[in-house]
């Protein structure tokens, strides 16, 4: 039987790497990138969460090799994610974790509680039918091999529609959560709490195809 990988995975956002914990569950053997030491900074230059996963994976992965890393059999798991809004045609979208780093002189990211601001701003005066807005998530799933020729990548998509509201209300969550309110929800993300959020969110629809892709082709995984 196939053994089942440890994944490896490429982020270094607490948050994330709690939800993706736990909506995968025990039975997938999870590292996260801090425990293997100083990770150099994983760049995310393409247009697009789906090049940008598969760049943190790939990179990573390059790195693992090149270091010697990983307990056999290994693959890198990256999510990328952000928020669009309709009525800022699709802003923040990849920049969501840096959208108000011109702002901030931030090198990198910008806090949260800036990008909520520059978000908030820039909606002021739209009109609620043009708030409407998602978050998506992309996974890359990596299997690198030595000499990295015959190494295979999977990408899985989740998206989660809502509306943004017109001022911060929760403290759940992280990002942009106190201000988007899911569909069929009167709450914000930052209100619902992980519970509902991680049965909904963009991550959990992105992580549940993740894992059908791993139960049929481990039989092994419990
Ligand atoms: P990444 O780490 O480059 O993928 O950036 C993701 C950014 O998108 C985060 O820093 C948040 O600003 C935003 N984001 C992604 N997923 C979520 C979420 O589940 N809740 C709130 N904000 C999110």
């Amino acid at each position: 039987m196939k053994p089942f990988p440890t994944l490896y995975v490429a982020s270094a956002n607490a948050h994330k790497l709690e939800e993706i914990h736990t909506i995968l569950g025990k039975e997938f053997s999870l590292v996260s990138m801090q425990t293997l030491g100083k990770v150099p900074e994983l760049i995310e230059n393409e247009d697009t969460f789906e090049g940008n996963a598969l760049a943190k994976a790939t990179q990573l992965a390059a790195w693992m090799l090149r270091e010697g890393l990983g307990d056999a059999p290994w693959m890198t798991l990256a999510d990328d994610s952000g928020l669009e809004v309709d009525g800022l045609d699709g802003q923040p979208g990849v920049k969501s974790a840096r959208f108000a780093a011109d702002e901030t002189q931030s090198i990198g990211n910008a806090p949260d509680e800036a990008n909520n601001a520059k978000l908030l701003r820039l909606l002021d005066g739209v009109p609620i039918e043009r708030r409407t807005g998602r978050f998506r998530c992309s996974l890359a799933l990596f299997q690198p091999t030595l000499g990295e020729r015959d190494s295979q990548f999977w990408s899985f998509e989740g998206a989660c529609e809502g509306v943004l509201r017109d001022q911060l209300s929760g403290a759940h969550g992280f990002g942009y959560d106190p201000l988007f309110q899911p569909q069929g929800y009167p709450q914000t993300f930052g209100e619902l709490g992980s519970e509902i959020k991680d049965q909904i969110s963009h991550r959990s629809r992105a992580l549940h195809q993740l894992k059908d892709f791993f139960v049929s082709s481990y039989p092994s995984l419990p």
